[in-house]
């Protein structure tokens, strides 16, 4: 195979070690988090019915107009590969019955968007994010932005805070909607080929776009509060408080609303500086997702984990890729002893200890290179010689001392490390 049929398809990659690692740490932190705050896994089939988006994220998304990998089936029905996590969620939740409207739910996995590729924009991306089922309510608005900057904080994130704002109430919109059109109206020439098509089609829109002359624009304008009933900013104010006693810190950002028809009230954003343009890192909200006739009401975000990995890389003083691949490296001189060492590593890994050797008869320079890359904190040196006088050479990699042992005492002491290193 030649490196260029090597490659994956634009815009998507391969993941391996070492980078893997990190995947592997955010998965399992974003497992533990989810579990404190008592919300459960749901893993749904990548591939959808084409519609469930359609009726979930609406007609005239971005998304859905145009971002979409979509073809039919055998039977000419037509699917789409997943674009984001929550239609699919309320798909499965409206199958679940009445508990489903109170059903606590998180993800993780893929999602595809056949966006133009750029730094920070994956064709295939990968998110978690979280569904809390219910009606409007402050306090679960302020609880899921609690649990993503716990998320965030385990993480090791420092330099992100939560942008916060109000997509009111669906009476609101009509008139949210004329306030920013009767605005823009004066500017249109001064706006970018795409926001003048959302003038049309979906003009909030217009005030996220992230192209200079409609940002110029869009800054005089009053917020988007202005348009609203006063339920909808007490609403706001509520979440606001409560997020206080929680001691979440928040931006008010008048001017955010996040692309979806879906979205009622709260709705929030993260930025991170390492992001560059993509700067959003998660974005959540409250929403009423009409699914043909039954409404499902929630509040939930969702993290993009490539951009989690460039802020974690920024924001990590030891940066991402520092995960040891084993605790002992095993080196052999000998064939005998590569043997027995092949023995000797059974027993270690059968009592928990992650250990390395190498079995195709490389110098031991090689061997100790291979115990470095791997961050091992031991070395186990052991040749035919070794062998025959029953002893093992253990040598702490950090420190650079060497000592000489029996067996048994060599076993004792590594499964005694490598347990303090899980507790
Ligand atoms: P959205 O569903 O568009 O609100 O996206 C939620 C999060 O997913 C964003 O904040 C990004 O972190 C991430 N994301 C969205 N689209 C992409 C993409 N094309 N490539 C990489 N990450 C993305």
């Amino acid at each position: 195979m030649t490196a260029k049929n090597a490659q994956p398809v634009q815009g998507m990659s391969d993941l391996g070690p070492p980078g893997i690692a990190i995947w592997q740490e955010i998965e399992e932190v974003t497992r533990r988090v989810m579990a404190l705050y008592d919300f459960s896994e749901v893993r749904t089939p990548i591939i959808e019915y084409t519609k469930v988006f359609s009726r979930s994220l609406g007609d005239t998304t971005d998304v859905v107009q145009k971002e979409m990998y979509t073809f039919e089936d055998r039977g000419g029905r037509s699917l789409s590969l997943r674009p984001e996590g929550t239609a699919s969620v309320m798909r499965y939740v409206s199958g679940l019955g009445p508990e489903g409207q109170t059903a606590r739910l998180y993800y993780i996995g893929p999602m595809f968007r056949c966006e133009r590729p750029q730094a920070g924009r994956k064709r295939q991306f990968h998110q978690f994010g979280m569904e809390a089922l219910g009606g409007p309510n402050p306090l679960a608005d302020a609880e899921a932005i609690a649990l993503q900057q716990h998320l965030f904080s385990a993480l090791g994130l420092r330099e992100t805070t939560v942008e916060i704002n109000t997509r009111g109430l669906p009476e609101d919109r009509e008139a949210v909607k004329k306030g920013i059109a009767n605005a823009l109206k004066p500017h249109m020439d001064e706006l970018c080929e795409d926001c003048r098509r959302r003038y049309e089609s979906n003009i909030l829109r217009v005030l996220d776009c992230k192209q200079e002359g409609c940002i110029r624009v869009v800054e005089s304008f009053p917020p988007v509060t202005d348009f609203m009933k006063a339920e909808s900013r007490e609403y706001l104010q509520e979440v606001l408080r409560i997020l206080e006693l929680l001691e979440i810190p928040v931006d008010v950002n008048p001017r955010l609303v996040r692309g979806l028809d879906y979205y009622v009230h709260t709705v929030w954003e993260n930025k991170h500086p390492a992001l560059g343009a993509q700067d959003a890192l998660s974005g959540g909200g409250r929403y009423a997702i009409d699914l043909g006739g039954k409404t499902i009401e929630g509040v939930g975000f969702a993290a993009g984990i490539e951009r989690l990995i460039t802020a974690l890389e920024h924001d990590r003083p030891e940066g991402v890729d520092t995960a040891p691949r084993a605790v002992v490296w095993i080196v052999s001189h000998g064939d005998k002893a590569m043997e027995e060492n092949l023995v000797l590593a059974q027993t270690l890994r059968m009592r928990g200890v992650h250990c390395g050797l190498d079995l195709g008869g490389r110098s031991m320079k090689a061997q100790m290179r291979e115990a470095n890359r791997a961050r091992a904190e031991f070395a186990v040196i052991r040749g035919d010689e070794e062998i025959e006088k029953g002893l093992v050479i253990l040598k702490n990699m950090n420190e650079g001392t060497q000592e000489e042992m029996e067996l048994p005492v060599l076993l004792e002491r590594l499964v005694t490390v490598s347990r303090a290193e899980v507790l």
